[in-house]
Protein backbone atom coordinates (compact mmCIF):
# COMPACT_ATOMS: atom_id res chain seq x y z
CA UNK A 1 0.00 0.00 0.00
CA UNK A 2 1.25 3.43 -1.32
CA UNK A 3 2.05 5.34 2.18
CA UNK A 4 2.85 8.93 1.55
CA UNK A 5 3.37 9.95 5.51
CA UNK A 6 7.24 8.57 6.36
CA UNK A 7 7.13 7.95 10.00
CA UNK A 8 9.88 6.09 11.89
CA UNK A 9 10.14 2.45 9.95
CA UNK A 10 9.19 2.71 6.47
CA UNK A 11 6.33 1.35 5.37
CA UNK A 12 5.00 0.27 8.82
CA UNK A 13 1.40 0.51 9.23
CA UNK A 14 0.55 1.85 13.00
CA UNK A 15 -2.84 1.93 14.66
CA UNK A 16 -4.87 5.60 13.65
CA UNK A 17 -5.14 7.37 16.92
CA UNK A 18 -8.33 9.48 16.74
CA UNK A 19 -9.10 10.70 19.89
CA UNK A 20 -7.91 10.71 23.73
CA UNK A 21 -10.10 11.54 26.42
CA UNK A 22 -8.19 11.14 30.13
CA UNK A 23 -5.40 8.72 30.13
CA UNK A 24 -7.02 6.67 27.45
CA UNK A 25 -6.32 6.76 23.59
CA UNK A 26 -8.45 5.16 21.43
CA UNK A 27 -7.94 4.11 17.64
CA UNK A 28 -9.68 4.05 14.54
CA UNK A 29 -10.69 0.43 14.99
CA UNK A 30 -11.84 1.99 18.50
CA UNK A 31 -9.77 0.09 20.48
CA UNK A 32 -8.51 1.77 23.63
CA UNK A 33 -4.53 2.08 25.13
CA UNK A 34 -3.97 3.17 28.73
CA UNK A 35 -1.46 5.69 28.50
CA UNK A 36 0.62 4.87 30.59
CA UNK A 37 3.66 6.84 29.51
CA UNK A 38 2.13 10.45 28.79
CA UNK A 39 3.21 9.79 25.25
CA UNK A 40 7.10 10.24 25.60
CA UNK A 41 6.72 11.47 28.68
CA UNK A 42 4.35 15.01 27.75
CA UNK A 43 0.64 14.18 28.19
CA UNK A 44 1.18 14.81 32.08
CA UNK A 45 -2.30 16.39 32.61
CA UNK A 46 -3.88 13.23 30.15
CA UNK A 47 -5.83 14.29 27.52
CA UNK A 48 -8.95 16.32 26.41
CA UNK A 49 -8.35 18.57 29.38
CA UNK A 50 -11.02 21.15 28.81
CA UNK A 51 -9.51 24.32 30.66
CA UNK A 52 -6.53 23.79 28.39
CA UNK A 53 -8.61 23.38 25.51
CA UNK A 54 -10.72 26.44 26.41
CA UNK A 55 -7.62 28.31 26.59
CA UNK A 56 -6.37 27.94 23.61
CA UNK A 57 -9.91 28.43 21.67
CA UNK A 58 -9.79 31.28 23.17
CA UNK A 59 -6.54 32.75 22.57
CA UNK A 60 -6.85 31.44 18.79
CA UNK A 61 -9.68 33.34 18.23
CA UNK A 62 -7.92 36.67 19.20
CA UNK A 63 -4.69 36.34 18.33
CA UNK A 64 -3.28 33.28 16.94
CA UNK A 65 0.36 35.04 15.51
CA UNK A 66 2.67 37.67 15.36
CA UNK A 67 5.71 37.38 14.83
CA UNK A 68 8.18 37.60 17.75
CA UNK A 69 10.90 40.03 15.80
CA UNK A 70 8.00 42.62 15.93
CA UNK A 71 5.89 41.85 18.70
CA UNK A 72 5.55 40.36 22.28
CA UNK A 73 2.24 38.53 22.78
CA UNK A 74 0.03 38.40 26.07
CA UNK A 75 0.91 34.59 26.41
CA UNK A 76 4.13 34.93 26.28
CA UNK A 77 4.71 37.95 28.49
CA UNK A 78 2.59 35.65 31.02
CA UNK A 79 4.15 32.60 30.46
CA UNK A 80 7.67 34.28 31.17
CA UNK A 81 6.56 35.57 34.50
CA UNK A 82 4.90 32.70 35.09
CA UNK A 83 7.65 30.68 35.11
CA UNK A 84 9.99 32.70 36.70
CA UNK A 85 7.70 33.08 39.72
CA UNK A 86 7.20 29.08 40.05
CA UNK A 87 11.35 28.51 39.28
CA UNK A 88 12.49 31.46 40.92
CA UNK A 89 14.72 32.27 38.23
CA UNK A 90 15.25 35.74 36.65
CA UNK A 91 14.56 35.57 33.25
CA UNK A 92 13.23 32.88 30.21
CA UNK A 93 13.65 32.10 26.34
CA UNK A 94 10.70 30.23 24.69
CA UNK A 95 11.45 28.20 21.47
CA UNK A 96 9.14 24.99 20.46
CA UNK A 97 10.97 21.63 21.05
CA UNK A 98 13.54 20.16 23.47
CA UNK A 99 15.65 20.03 21.07
CA UNK A 100 15.56 23.48 19.78
CA UNK A 101 15.42 24.69 23.48
CA UNK A 102 18.58 22.64 24.51
CA UNK A 103 20.33 24.24 21.49
CA UNK A 104 19.44 27.51 22.68
CA UNK A 105 20.84 26.99 25.98
CA UNK A 106 23.73 25.68 24.35
CA UNK A 107 24.28 28.67 22.51
CA UNK A 108 23.81 30.86 25.54
CA UNK A 109 26.66 29.14 27.04
CA UNK A 110 28.89 29.69 24.01
CA UNK A 111 27.50 33.97 24.14
CA UNK A 112 28.55 33.95 27.84
CA UNK A 113 31.91 33.22 27.17
CA UNK A 114 32.14 35.27 24.22
CA UNK A 115 30.68 37.75 25.41
CA UNK A 116 33.57 38.16 27.98
CA UNK A 117 36.27 37.79 24.78
CA UNK A 118 37.14 33.92 26.45
CA UNK A 119 35.73 32.12 23.59
CA UNK A 120 35.11 28.46 24.89
CA UNK A 121 34.10 25.71 21.97
CA UNK A 122 33.22 22.80 23.87
CA UNK A 123 30.85 20.50 26.24
CA UNK A 124 30.88 17.85 28.52
CA UNK A 125 27.53 15.73 28.85
CA UNK A 126 26.86 12.06 30.19
CA UNK A 127 27.57 9.04 28.19
CA UNK A 128 24.61 7.93 28.67
CA UNK A 129 22.06 10.51 27.83
CA UNK A 130 19.54 12.51 25.25
CA UNK A 131 19.22 15.88 24.73
CA UNK A 132 17.36 15.99 21.06
CA UNK A 133 17.68 15.22 17.62
CA UNK A 134 19.08 18.53 16.15
CA UNK A 135 22.82 18.43 15.93
CA UNK A 136 24.06 20.14 18.66
CA UNK A 137 22.04 18.66 21.15
CA UNK A 138 22.49 15.67 19.65
CA UNK A 139 26.47 15.85 19.49
CA UNK A 140 26.08 16.10 23.52
CA UNK A 141 23.76 13.11 23.44
CA UNK A 142 25.40 9.98 23.90
CA UNK A 143 22.84 7.63 22.14
CA UNK A 144 25.01 5.72 19.82
CA UNK A 145 21.89 4.22 18.09
CA UNK A 146 20.33 7.45 17.68
CA UNK A 147 24.11 9.42 16.78
CA UNK A 148 25.06 6.68 14.26
CA UNK A 149 22.98 7.98 10.95
CA UNK A 150 23.90 11.79 11.73
CA UNK A 151 27.67 11.60 12.93
CA UNK A 152 28.97 13.62 10.08
CA UNK A 153 27.17 16.44 11.19
CA UNK A 154 28.20 16.14 14.75
CA UNK A 155 30.72 17.31 17.19
CA UNK A 156 32.45 14.52 19.01
CA UNK A 157 32.54 16.08 22.41
CA UNK A 158 34.37 14.41 25.72
CA UNK A 159 31.76 12.41 27.75
CA UNK A 160 31.05 11.55 31.32
CA UNK A 161 30.84 8.45 33.25
CA UNK A 162 27.06 8.33 33.43
CA UNK A 163 25.48 8.39 37.46
CA UNK A 164 24.10 5.08 36.02
CA UNK A 165 24.84 3.00 39.50
CA UNK A 166 22.98 -0.63 37.90
CA UNK A 167 25.55 -0.45 34.94
CA UNK A 168 28.28 1.44 35.86
CA UNK A 169 29.41 0.83 39.53
CA UNK A 170 32.22 -1.11 40.28
CA UNK A 171 31.68 -4.37 42.35
CA UNK A 172 31.01 -3.75 45.47
CA UNK A 173 31.36 0.22 45.12
CA UNK A 174 28.93 1.85 47.21
CA UNK A 175 26.25 4.54 45.72
CA UNK A 176 28.03 7.31 47.86
CA UNK A 177 31.38 6.22 46.86
CA UNK A 178 30.38 6.14 42.99
CA UNK A 179 28.94 9.25 43.07
CA UNK A 180 31.63 10.94 44.79
CA UNK A 181 34.20 8.68 41.60
CA UNK A 182 31.72 10.11 39.13
CA UNK A 183 32.45 13.87 40.44
CA UNK A 184 35.98 13.53 40.29
CA UNK A 185 36.12 11.51 37.01
CA UNK A 186 34.12 14.96 35.92
CA UNK A 187 36.93 17.84 37.75
CA UNK A 188 39.53 16.16 35.79
CA UNK A 189 37.54 16.19 32.64
CA UNK A 190 36.47 19.90 32.55
CA UNK A 191 39.23 22.32 31.00
CA UNK A 192 39.33 25.44 29.83
CA UNK A 193 37.79 25.38 27.25
CA UNK A 194 34.46 23.57 28.18
CA UNK A 195 31.49 26.31 27.99
CA UNK A 196 29.19 23.94 30.20
CA UNK A 197 28.33 20.84 31.25
CA UNK A 198 24.96 19.35 30.66
CA UNK A 199 23.49 16.81 31.78
CA UNK A 200 19.47 15.32 32.55
CA UNK A 201 18.83 15.15 36.26
CA UNK A 202 16.89 12.15 35.77
CA UNK A 203 17.93 10.85 32.57
CA UNK A 204 15.11 9.25 30.26
CA UNK A 205 14.66 8.45 26.56
CA UNK A 206 18.97 6.78 26.72
CA UNK A 207 18.71 4.37 29.66
CA UNK A 208 15.07 4.95 31.38
CA UNK A 209 14.65 6.93 34.64
CA UNK A 210 18.39 6.69 35.57
CA UNK A 211 18.28 8.22 38.72
CA UNK A 212 22.15 9.20 40.54
CA UNK A 213 23.60 8.58 43.53
CA UNK A 214 22.68 10.89 46.04
CA UNK A 215 25.54 13.19 46.22
CA UNK A 216 26.56 13.34 42.54
CA UNK A 217 24.68 16.30 41.24
CA UNK A 218 25.62 19.06 43.63
CA UNK A 219 29.39 17.28 43.60
CA UNK A 220 29.04 17.65 40.19
CA UNK A 221 27.58 21.44 39.93
CA UNK A 222 30.12 22.15 42.41
CA UNK A 223 32.93 21.30 39.88
CA UNK A 224 31.55 23.34 37.59
CA UNK A 225 31.76 26.12 39.89
CA UNK A 226 35.46 25.51 41.07
CA UNK A 227 36.29 24.77 37.63
CA UNK A 228 34.58 27.92 36.51
CA UNK A 229 31.90 26.57 33.54
CA UNK A 230 28.19 27.27 33.16
CA UNK A 231 26.07 24.11 34.54
CA UNK A 232 23.35 23.26 32.67
CA UNK A 233 20.56 20.73 33.50
CA UNK A 234 18.19 19.29 30.49
CA UNK A 235 14.44 18.47 32.52
CA UNK A 236 12.94 18.63 29.35
CA UNK A 237 11.44 15.28 30.32
CA UNK A 238 11.92 15.49 33.84
CA UNK A 239 11.03 18.80 34.94
CA UNK A 240 7.68 20.09 35.62
CA UNK A 241 6.54 17.82 38.44
CA UNK A 242 7.42 14.72 36.80
CA UNK A 243 9.63 13.47 39.81
CA UNK A 244 6.97 15.28 42.84
CA UNK A 245 9.28 18.90 42.71
CA UNK A 246 8.57 20.88 40.22
CA UNK A 247 12.52 20.87 38.83
CA UNK A 248 13.84 17.76 39.32
CA UNK A 249 17.13 19.28 40.11
CA UNK A 250 15.26 20.64 43.61
CA UNK A 251 15.67 16.80 44.78
CA UNK A 252 19.49 17.73 45.15
CA UNK A 253 19.65 21.39 46.15
CA UNK A 254 20.96 22.65 42.93
CA UNK A 255 20.54 25.42 41.09
CA UNK A 256 22.01 24.97 37.50
CA UNK A 257 22.90 28.52 35.32
CA UNK A 258 20.28 27.36 32.55
CA UNK A 259 17.50 24.63 32.84
CA UNK A 260 16.03 23.23 29.76
CA UNK A 261 12.08 22.66 29.80
CA UNK A 262 9.79 20.80 27.19
CA UNK A 263 7.57 17.93 27.01
CA UNK A 264 5.10 19.20 29.90
CA UNK A 265 5.50 22.29 29.28
CA UNK A 266 2.77 22.44 26.72
CA UNK A 267 1.76 19.07 28.05
CA UNK A 268 0.66 17.37 24.66
CA UNK A 269 -1.71 20.47 23.75
CA UNK A 270 0.58 22.19 21.60
CA UNK A 271 4.77 22.52 21.19
CA UNK A 272 6.46 25.11 23.24
CA UNK A 273 9.71 24.83 25.03
CA UNK A 274 11.79 27.45 27.20
CA UNK A 275 15.21 27.63 29.02
CA UNK A 276 15.09 29.20 32.29
CA UNK A 277 18.25 32.15 32.52
CA UNK A 278 20.00 33.12 35.84
CA UNK A 279 21.16 36.49 36.03
CA UNK A 280 25.16 35.50 35.61
CA UNK A 281 24.28 34.12 32.35
CA UNK A 282 21.99 36.99 31.40
CA UNK A 283 23.31 40.02 32.75
CA UNK A 284 26.78 38.59 31.25
CA UNK A 285 25.42 39.45 27.81
CA UNK A 286 23.14 42.40 28.47
CA UNK A 287 25.93 44.25 29.90
CA UNK A 288 28.06 43.09 26.38
CA UNK A 289 25.94 42.61 22.66
CA UNK A 290 22.73 43.09 24.14
CA UNK A 291 21.96 41.03 21.72
CA UNK A 292 20.94 37.36 21.30
CA UNK A 293 21.06 36.10 17.54
CA UNK A 294 19.16 33.00 18.07
CA UNK A 295 15.39 32.06 17.91
CA UNK A 296 13.10 30.17 16.14
CA UNK A 297 9.84 31.30 14.02
CA UNK A 298 7.76 30.01 16.37
CA UNK A 299 9.24 30.43 19.06
CA UNK A 300 6.79 32.05 22.13
CA UNK A 301 4.06 31.97 19.71
CA UNK A 302 0.53 32.70 21.73
CA UNK A 303 -0.86 29.66 20.90
CA UNK A 304 1.63 27.59 22.59
CA UNK A 305 2.05 30.29 25.51
CA UNK A 306 -1.58 29.74 26.21
CA UNK A 307 -1.68 26.03 26.09
CA UNK A 308 1.59 26.11 28.64
CA UNK A 309 0.10 28.81 30.86
CA UNK A 310 -3.47 27.09 31.17
CA UNK A 311 -1.24 23.45 31.79
CA UNK A 312 1.00 25.50 34.31
CA UNK A 313 -2.22 26.63 35.90
CA UNK A 314 -3.66 23.24 36.39
CA UNK A 315 -0.53 21.52 37.40
CA UNK A 316 -0.38 24.62 40.67
CA UNK A 317 -4.22 24.79 41.28
CA UNK A 318 -4.77 21.02 41.07
CA UNK A 319 -2.14 20.52 43.44
CA UNK A 320 -0.49 18.08 41.19
CA UNK A 321 2.85 17.87 42.19
CA UNK A 322 2.29 16.32 45.55
CA UNK A 323 -0.15 13.71 43.50
CA UNK A 324 2.71 12.54 41.34
CA UNK A 325 4.37 11.80 44.91
CA UNK A 326 1.77 9.43 46.22
CA UNK A 327 0.70 8.04 42.89
CA UNK A 328 4.96 7.57 42.26
CA UNK A 329 4.96 5.72 45.21
CA UNK A 330 2.28 3.43 44.59
CA UNK A 331 3.53 2.86 41.33
CA UNK A 332 6.86 1.49 42.16
CA UNK A 333 5.78 -0.52 44.57
CA UNK A 334 3.45 -2.02 42.28
CA UNK A 335 6.53 -2.27 40.01
CA UNK A 336 8.45 -3.87 42.72
CA UNK A 337 5.71 -6.35 43.14
CA UNK A 338 5.95 -7.33 39.38
CA UNK A 339 9.49 -8.57 39.81
CA UNK A 340 8.73 -11.26 42.23
CA UNK A 341 6.78 -13.19 38.82
CA UNK A 342 8.98 -11.82 36.07
CA UNK A 343 12.74 -12.21 36.74
CA UNK A 344 13.33 -10.46 33.52
CA UNK A 345 13.02 -7.32 35.69
CA UNK A 346 16.45 -6.95 36.40
CA UNK A 347 15.77 -3.41 38.26
CA UNK A 348 12.84 -1.04 39.27
CA UNK A 349 14.31 2.93 39.53
CA UNK A 350 13.30 6.48 39.16
CA UNK A 351 11.36 9.77 41.20
CA UNK A 352 8.04 10.18 41.45
CA UNK A 353 6.19 9.10 37.89
CA UNK A 354 9.53 8.75 36.39
CA UNK A 355 10.27 5.41 36.69
CA UNK A 356 12.02 3.02 34.80
CA UNK A 357 12.26 -0.82 33.94
CA UNK A 358 15.67 -2.11 33.09
CA UNK A 359 14.77 -5.80 31.37
CA UNK A 360 17.85 -8.18 31.91
CA UNK A 361 18.51 -12.10 30.73
CA UNK A 362 19.70 -12.88 33.86
CA UNK A 363 18.88 -11.35 37.16
CA UNK A 364 22.29 -12.28 38.85
CA UNK A 365 24.52 -11.23 36.43
CA UNK A 366 22.92 -8.43 34.86
CA UNK A 367 23.48 -9.70 31.61
CA UNK A 368 21.39 -7.94 28.43
CA UNK A 369 19.44 -9.78 25.61
CA UNK A 370 21.13 -9.51 22.07
CA UNK A 371 20.66 -7.68 20.10
CA UNK A 372 20.70 -5.21 23.50
CA UNK A 373 18.04 -2.71 22.90
CA UNK A 374 15.55 -4.89 21.33
CA UNK A 375 13.54 -6.36 24.08
CA UNK A 376 12.35 -2.95 25.57
CA UNK A 377 10.96 -2.13 21.95
CA UNK A 378 9.41 -6.02 22.21
CA UNK A 379 7.72 -5.38 25.53
CA UNK A 380 6.45 -1.72 24.59
CA UNK A 381 4.80 -3.83 21.61
CA UNK A 382 3.52 -6.70 23.26
CA UNK A 383 2.04 -3.86 25.89
CA UNK A 384 0.59 -2.11 22.88
CA UNK A 385 -1.20 -5.35 21.86
CA UNK A 386 -2.79 -5.63 25.71
CA UNK A 387 -4.04 -1.87 25.24
CA UNK A 388 -0.97 -0.14 27.21
CA UNK A 389 1.54 2.58 26.33
CA UNK A 390 4.81 2.24 27.31
CA UNK A 391 7.81 4.09 26.03
CA UNK A 392 10.75 1.86 25.23
CA UNK A 393 14.42 3.95 26.53
CA UNK A 394 17.22 1.97 26.15
CA UNK A 395 20.70 3.70 26.14
CA UNK A 396 22.71 1.24 23.88
CA UNK A 397 23.85 -0.83 26.83
CA UNK A 398 20.75 -1.44 28.20
CA UNK A 399 17.31 -2.70 27.44
CA UNK A 400 14.31 -0.93 29.08
CA UNK A 401 11.04 0.85 28.94
CA UNK A 402 9.51 4.18 31.25
CA UNK A 403 6.43 4.07 33.12
CA UNK A 404 5.28 7.50 33.39
CA UNK A 405 1.34 7.48 33.52
CA UNK A 406 -0.32 11.33 33.13
CA UNK A 407 0.02 13.07 37.06
CA UNK A 408 -3.68 12.58 36.64
CA UNK A 409 -4.26 8.67 36.86
CA UNK A 410 -6.44 7.68 39.66
CA UNK A 411 -5.55 4.25 41.71
CA UNK A 412 -7.68 2.04 39.86
CA UNK A 413 -5.85 3.54 36.41
CA UNK A 414 -2.40 2.82 38.04
CA UNK A 415 -3.52 -0.58 38.77
CA UNK A 416 -4.79 -1.34 35.85
CA UNK A 417 -1.80 0.16 34.26
CA UNK A 418 0.00 -3.02 36.49
CA UNK A 419 -2.01 -5.15 35.62
CA UNK A 420 -1.77 -5.27 31.63
CA UNK A 421 1.83 -4.89 32.78
CA UNK A 422 1.84 -8.33 34.40
CA UNK A 423 -0.11 -9.66 30.98
CA UNK A 424 2.14 -8.00 28.92
CA UNK A 425 5.47 -9.67 30.58
CA UNK A 426 3.83 -12.99 30.59
CA UNK A 427 2.87 -12.62 27.07
CA UNK A 428 6.44 -11.95 26.25
CA UNK A 429 8.26 -14.77 28.41
N1 LIG B 1 16.04 16.54 26.19
C1 LIG B 1 15.54 15.45 26.79
C2 LIG B 1 15.97 15.12 28.19
C3 LIG B 1 14.61 14.64 26.13
O1 LIG B 1 14.14 13.54 26.73
C4 LIG B 1 14.22 14.98 24.82
C5 LIG B 1 13.28 14.14 24.07
O2 LIG B 1 13.05 13.00 24.37
C6 LIG B 1 14.76 16.14 24.24
C7 LIG B 1 15.66 16.90 24.96
C8 LIG B 1 14.36 16.56 22.85
O3 LIG B 1 13.04 17.02 22.87
P1 LIG B 1 12.19 17.09 21.51
O4 LIG B 1 11.99 15.68 21.06
O5 LIG B 1 10.93 17.79 21.92
O6 LIG B 1 12.97 17.88 20.54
Amino acid sequence: MKQPLIGGVLGAAQPIAVRAEGVWLYDSGGKAYLDGCSGAVVSNLGHGEPRILEAMASQAQRLSFAHRGSFANEPALQLAERLCDLSGYPHVMLANSGSEATETAMRLALQYWQEQGKPRSTFLAHEVGYHGATAGALSVSGNAARRAPAEAMLHDFNQLIPPYYYRFAGPSESEPAFGLRLVDAARRKIDRDCAAVIVEPVGGAAGSAITPPSNYLAGLAKVCAEQDTLFIADEVMCGLGRTGTLLAVEHWDVRPDLVVLGKGLGAGYAPVSAVLVSARVHDTIHSGSGVIANGHTYGGNPLGCAAANAALGILIDDCLIPEVVSSGQHLRAGLVELMRSHSIIGEVRGEGLLLGVELVADRETKATFSPVGSLGVSLATAAQAHGLMLYPANGGVNDAVIVAPPFTSSTSELDDLLDRLDNSLSSLA
